[in-house]
């Protein structure tokens, strides 16, 4: 007998089930296009740092200083006004996803308005995030599958009805998981809306640097939104720019309208932060710091980066490429106009359940592919698996 005999059997998590089953599979002809980790031609990870072992004390609540100084010169940009009149908080979190919990408790607990609203579709893990920190998750319309674009009069509709002050989560670049960002314009004109209606932006950056291979060019969004003058909140993840997934590191910036209360504002984070997980690791922000406080190191690491987002951008023309000559039928040309890691291929789950069955091809049951997992190899394998899946 147990105490726990009642419990219900839980079902695999939608992303990184993908990867159980996938590890179960015993095909040699299998491909893992379920999760967003980048991959070599090789199909090996990325080793971009060497470690700098150094000491283990213990890191303060909020983390470790510089890299919290470095992170939001980075996102905001190093001559950004909102830093120089001392306005950013800056917490070191448990990669995006801790960012993203620890800011939506605090908004829970000190913001007047509890509603976010998050785009459909958006990253799985989002609407949880925010639920279990105590928020209520809404919708506005994003993606337009028609046009596999974005519905961008859907998206002004949904937030020009939102209740005063709601908050909106906005992905920084590279949307999860459709590939589809407001162009420059389109970005001003939500800037223009949302401060009118005081709506709060809460920034998730995971991919800063992946979508267009240039750091400044990716955090132009956010930087738009600091210039005004206005506030909001920032989640960054080095997981996929730097190749650190298991070692956590991200970061919480908080954007305040002045500088005693950025002050106040960072002594309640705290108090949010010590009794989760009492202060984050130190090893990550480590290696993070010293790639960005030395301007060599920096420029490797540009190089880095830009060669991983030009290899994801050749494999979509080649994929493409390989869906034309194959003749598939269909108009397919939103693979290359997505950007980031992933393309929303428009595959139904029908099609998906086919491809793993018959091809040994993994993704997510939205359709959802890793450009990040393809290579010369087994390219034209997943485009055999598409023609056979679309022409059944
Ligand atoms: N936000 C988005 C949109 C993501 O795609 C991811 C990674 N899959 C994250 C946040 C956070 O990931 P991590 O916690 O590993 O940094």
């Amino acid at each position: 007998a147990s105490v726990f005999a009642g419990i219900a059997q839980a079902p695999e998590d939608p992303i990184l089930g993908v990867t159980v089953a996938f590890n179960k599979d015993p095909s040699p002809v299998k491909v893992n296009l379920g999760v967003g980790a980048y991959r070599t031609e090789e199909g090996k990870p990325l080793m971009l740092i060497n470690d700098p072992s150094r000491y283990k004390e213990y890191l303060p609540i909020t983390g470790l200083a510089e890299f919290n100084k470095l992170s939001a010169k980075l996102i905001f940009g190093a001559d950004s006004p909102a830093i120089q009149e001392n306005r950013v908080v800056t917490v070191q979190c448990l990669s995006g996803t801790g960012s993203l919990r620890v800011g939506g408790e605090f908004l829970a607990k000190h913001y007047h308005e509890h509603t976010i609203y998050i785009p459909t579709p958006t990253w799985g893990n989002h609407p949880k995030i925010f639920t279990l920190a105590g928020l209520t998750a809404r919708t506005y319309r994003y993606y337009d599958p028609a046009t596999r674009g974005l519905d961008f009069n859907g998206l002004v509709e949904d937030l020009s009805s939102a209740p005063l002050g709601s908050i909106v989560l906005l992905h920084a670049c590279a949307h999860n998981p459709t590939g589809v960002d407001p162009t420059v314009d389109q970005w001003e004109k939500i800037r223009q809306l949302m401060r009118s209606k005081s709506l709060l932006p809460f920034f998730d950056s995971a991919y800063q640097g992946f979508a267009s291979g240039s750091l400044d060019k990716d955090a132009q969004p956010v930087r738009m939104f600091v210039a005004d003058g206005g506030e909001l909140l920032m989640a960054q993840s080095y997981a996929k720019n730097m190749g650190l997934y298991g070692e956590r590191v991200g970061a919480l910036s908080i954007v305040c309208g002045s500088a005693d209360v950025a002050v106040r504002v960072e002594s309640q984070l705290k108090l949010v932060i010590r009794p989760m997980y009492s202060s984050p690791p130190l090893h990550g922000p480590s290696v993070v710091a010293t790639i960005l406080r030395d301007s060599e190191m920096f420029n490797e690491w540009t190089v880095e980066l830009k060669a991983m987002a030009d290899r994801i951008i050749s494999m979509r023309q080649q994929l493409f490429d390989a869906l034309k000559s194959r003749g598939t039928p269909g108009d397919w040309s939103h693979i290359i106009k997505q950007i980031g890691m992933f393309t929303f291929t428009g595959l139904n789950s029908e099609q998906v359940a086919f491809m793993r069955q018959e091809y040994h091809i993994y993704m997510t049951s939205d359709g959802r592919i890793s450009m990040a997992g393809l290579n010369m190899k087994n390219l034209p394998h997943l485009a055999d698996a598409i023609h056979a899946a679309v022409t059944k």
